[in-house]
């Protein structure tokens, strides 16, 4: 792992020991060994050249709205996903094709469908994160997912190139794809991985005022149901029988504090970082959670978020 060298070669842009706690919505992350934001498709795939010119493994970063980044942070390169351009096509009367860069905010391009007249993104009006992002955890909310509009999208990795994948290519199921690891003990570190650079929805015409109705509706549910302060959305999946919020609310733990980190009183799959937790207080609140629903329910529960870099 040549650091030096890559350094060298990224310039002025790329940042040694960038705190990873300024780029999640938990705000919690350790550093980067190196650190750089890509602004442009050709200035991510260099970057991802360059990482695997110098054997200096990448990770994506998208919104950083799923994951728990490690105290000690991430050995590599960070490469931040910052290349937002979205464009629309029409493909018939009635259906329109929306193509965005894979670091476009999801809730951007559900908003500019909404105002375009195009149906089916409506469930991502506040979605925290990319398009990337989203596809990668196939995200979705109050019945909506990515993959009920998602036609492909195009991928990219330095051993293998780019390519366009279907979306019956992609492995989309709840909360899962095929660039989801399963998450274990180490969590998920910087790799050769490929990259999703953008994605494809096919959206319905649909009367925009009545789009809109919509995206208000879920903003409320939304806005009544979740808390606010600094966390990366649910924690854990739901399980087979139950809303994972409703076992951790059963189990006693709202309100369960570790650290700066706390079960929130308001919706019992968050986990609110009160502005001092670390990611070890994060990750034994989840351990605990998980003891407590084992032994109370018989119920595993498995994380949504990713546990990411150097445990
Ligand atoms: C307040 C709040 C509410 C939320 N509500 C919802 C909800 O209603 N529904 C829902 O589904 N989720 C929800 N989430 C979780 C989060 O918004 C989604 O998981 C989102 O899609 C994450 O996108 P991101 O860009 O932030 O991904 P990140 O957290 O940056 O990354 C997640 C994973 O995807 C990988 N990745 C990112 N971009 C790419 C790419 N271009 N190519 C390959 N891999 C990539 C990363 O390496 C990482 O492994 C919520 C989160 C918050 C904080």
């Amino acid at each position: 792992m040549d650091l030096d060298g890559l350094r060298q070669a990224l310039g002025d842009k790329a940042i040694r020991g960038e705190l990873l706690s300024r780029h999640t919505t938990f705000g919690i992350g350790g550093p980067a060994d190196l650190f750089v934001v890509a602004r442009t498709l050709d200035e991510l795939r260099a970057c991802m050249r360059l990482a695997w010119e110098h054997q200096v493994p990448y990770f994506i970063l998208g919104g950083g709205a799923n994951v728990l980044v490690a105290d000690r942070g991430v050995r590599g390169l960070v490469i931040q996903n910052a290349c937002c351009a979205v464009e629309c096509l029409a493909e018939d009367d009635e259906m329109w094709l929306v193509k965005a860069e894979s670091g476009a905010e999801m809730k951007a391009v559900a908003r500019q469908a909404i105002s375009q007249g195009l149906a089916g993104l409506e469930w991502a009006v506040d979605v925290p994160g990319t398009v990337g992002g989203a596809v990668v955890g196939n995200a979705g909310a109050y019945g909506g997912y990515v993959s009920d509009s998602l036609r492909g999208a195009v991928v990219f990795s330095p051993a293998d190139g780019e390519s366009w994948s279907s979306t019956s290519e992609l492995g989309l199921g709840y909360r899962t794809s095929i660039f989801k690891v399963p998450p274990d003990e180490s969590g998920k570190a910087a790799g050769f991985s490929p990259v999703i650079l953008s994605a494809t929805f096919g959206l319905r015409r649909e009367e925009a005022s009545r789009l809109q109705e919509r995206a208000a509706e879920y903003r409320l549910r939304r806005a009544e149901s979740q808390p606010q302060g600094l966390s990366a959305g649910s924690v854990f999946k739901r399980t087979e029988q139950y809303p994972a919020g409703f076992l951790i609310e059963n189990a006693g733990l709202k309100g369960k504090r570790i650290g700066g980190a706390v079960v929130s009183p308001k919706h019992a799959n968050f986990i609110i970082n009160l502005g001092t937790a670390t990611a070890r207080n994060v990750r034994e609140l989840i351990e605990l959670i998980q003891e407590t629903v084992q032994r109370e329910f018989k119920t595993a529960l498995e994380l949504e978020i990713e546990l990411v870099g150097d445990w």
